[in-house]
């Protein structure tokens, strides 16, 4: 099945398909997971202030604590089995995410979770804790990580949820009864894995900057000694802008799937590096972004406004997921009416548009540099953290007054005129907007059918305490069933069409990738990549990317077993039979 360079393999008509309504993942609408201490592609080392867990469901007249099968989240993603279930592979370490509905005035971190496993007429306990999960989105959950080792569980399991099981809330809780869900969790084999996640294991280089973690099978693997000089230069690019140096070698954890926008940071930094990069981001861009927000840790006191932290990360590394000039580029949010208050921005500022509050807050740090020079920045951005109990529009407001004297108000007036007097030019603009809705729609995607990578609710694990306990699934499982990875391949192509400039290309690709993600399959381009999907699965093989050129297209594939299970993607030539006239080329 294996067709080289240039030989052509027929796949009849990519064309026809039947889009049946894909079952939906064994994860709850409600399944909004948090993000302890990590910030997005983007991460803050330290500092990110847990938030009080303000905003509660909707409450009904008479909140009743209660609970349903669709608030148990499992971990890692169950793969796809027959009849629309969804399996796990026996030895996998599942995480629980549990999400009570109308908490109302119950304190969360008062309410606790335990969790049963049916074993005849005994329950065994397998894992158990509060609610008090501390969460971006602001919905109080219990998350009981890698609580259940399934080395030994059988074809078919039993779990008892029972939120508040020793009966000790009363207030709120007039029904006991609705507190508890069963559930059943189904195992295959766990020689039943594919490739890579049968071969990979965690190993460790050291470089000049850096210790990077990476699993073997992977691209990272593969790719080692790029990753390395890649992992030097941009270590030295952000010491030298900052005029810093690393205290101690920079933790690099390189995962094999998209969690968030494609990075995270814990006490290391995790880098997504999978074979399918449709989040695209420039690898060098973001290790510069990450070592910042390592480097900056002696500049930074309790109260530096994540506006400060990102949009000096971004600023540094020179643009946010690839180069680009930043005060050009954020000129379009003028143009773009996409701009967003200061005060706003700097409260919450990981709930605004990602793009748009990444952009605006380095554009901020690029106004205040020119402005006032590097040195008095840094001074203003040390200063900045200090004032401690106090908002985040407030403490910038009060650091710009000390180290400028202009307050917020007067600050942004000026940076607004700032930012109208920039030479964006109309392609900058539509980059723009078209980047913010390439990552609308993936942010979209990853909410609907790989919940663990949404960044406000899924889970980004600590790869050092996963690498300890031997854990690979929770780092390299991702979606694969055809639509997936139809989807998948759609931004993959998109991401490339936005580097190189063919927006019109780009902009089709998109709207066809959010078609998709309503269901509908039945257009070009997204019933080509859902073809192309099929056919290479269809011989055992899974579409990393893909270049249509009229009736054919070039698809590298990754092969699923044997002895070509770690190697590079191969490049495989599909031709279709129907001649309809491309639609994703101009
Ligand atoms: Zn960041």
């Amino acid at each position: 099945m294996r067709v080289g360079k240039g030989a052509s393999l027929r796949v009849g008509k990519w064309a026809s398909l039947q889009v049946g309504k894909g079952a939906s993942l064994q994860v709850g609408k409600g399944a909004r997971v948090a993000l302890g201490s990590l910030l997005l592609l983007a991460c803050i080392a330290t500092g990110l202030t847990t938030r009080p867990t303000p905003t509660a469901p909707l409450t009904p007249p008479l909140p009743d604590l209660s609970i349903a099968p669709e608030d148990v989240v499992l971990y890692p993603l169950p793969v796809p089995g027959p009849g629309g279930r969804w399996l796990f592979y026996r030895g996998d370490q599942i995480s629980f995410d549990v999400t009570p509905r109308h908490l109302g005035a119950i304190p969360p971190q008062d309410l606790t979770v335990r969790i049963y496993r049916l074993r005849g007429t005994e329950q065994e306990v397998l894992a158990e804790g509060a609610v008090g999960y501390p969460t971006f989105d602001g919905v109080p959950r219990a998350r009981l990580t890698w609580a259940w080792d399934t080395r030994d569980a059988g074809g078919r399991e039993t779990l008892v949820v029972h939120l508040d099981p020793d009966d000790r809330v009363r207030a709120g809780d007039e029904d006991p009864t609705n507190n508890v869900v069963t559930l059943t969790v189904r195992f295959i084999a766990d020689t039943a894995r594919p490739a890579p996640e049968a071969a990979a294991t965690w190993a460790t280089t050291t470089t000049d900057c850096c210790v990077l973690h990476y699993l073997t099978c992977t691209r990272a693997e593969r790719d080692l000694s790029m990753l390395t000089d890649t992992a030097n230069r941009a270590v030295a690019f952000a010491q030298d802008r900052l005029g810093t140096r690393l205290a101690s070698p920079l933790q690099v954890y390189f995962i094999g799937r998209v969690l968030g926008q494609g990075g995270y940071a814990w006490e290391g930094i995790v880098l997504s590096y999978p074979d399918r990069a449709y989040v695209g981001t420039d690898l060098e861009m973001v290790l510069r972004h990450e070592a910042v927000h390592v480097l900056d840790i002696p500049l930074v006191g309790p109260a530096t406004p994540s506006l400060l932290r990102e949009g000096l990360a971004v600023w540094v590394a020179g643009g946010h997921y690839r180069p680009e000039s930043i005060p050009a580029r954020a000129g379009a949010l003028i143009r773009l009416n996409g701009y967003i208050p200061l005060a706003q921005l700097a409260e919450d500022f990981y709930r605004h548009q990602h793009e748009i509050g990444y952009l605006e807050a380095a554009a901020l740090v690029a106004y205040l540099v020119e402005t006032y020079g590097w040195d008095e920045f840094l001074a203003f951005y040390r200063q900045s953290g200090e004032a401690a109990n106090m908002p985040p529009a407030d403490a910038l407001d009060r650091a710009l007054r000390s180290s400028f004297g202009v307050g917020l108000e007067e600050t942004e007036s000026a940076f607004r005129a700032w930012l109208s007097s920039q030479p964006t030019t109309p392609d900058q603009a539509r980059d723009l907007e078209l980047t913010v809705r390439l990552f609308d729609a993936i942010r979209r995607y990853q909410q609907t059918l790989d919940p663990p990578a949404y960044f406000l609710s899924g889970w980004f694990p600590d790869p050092a305490e996963g690498k300890r306990q031997g854990i690979v699934a929770d780092f390299l499982r991702s979606p694969r069933s055809v639509r997936a990875v139809a989807i998948e391949l759609l931004f993959t192509s998109a991401q490339e069409s936005l580097q190189r400039g063919a927006l019109d290309q780009a902009a089709l690709l998109i709207e066809g990738a959010e078609r998709a993600l309503d269901g509908d399959f039945s257009a070009p381009p997204a019933s080509e990549y859902l073809a192309i999907a099929r056919a290479v699965a269809a011989r055992g093989g899974e579409a990393q990317r893909v270049e249509l050129e009229g009736d054919r297209a070039r698809v590298w594939v990754t092969l699923g077993e044997g002895t070509a299970a770690c190697s590079a993607p191969q490049m495989w030539v599909l031709q279709t039979t129907d001649h309809r006239p491309p639609t994703t080329d101009h």
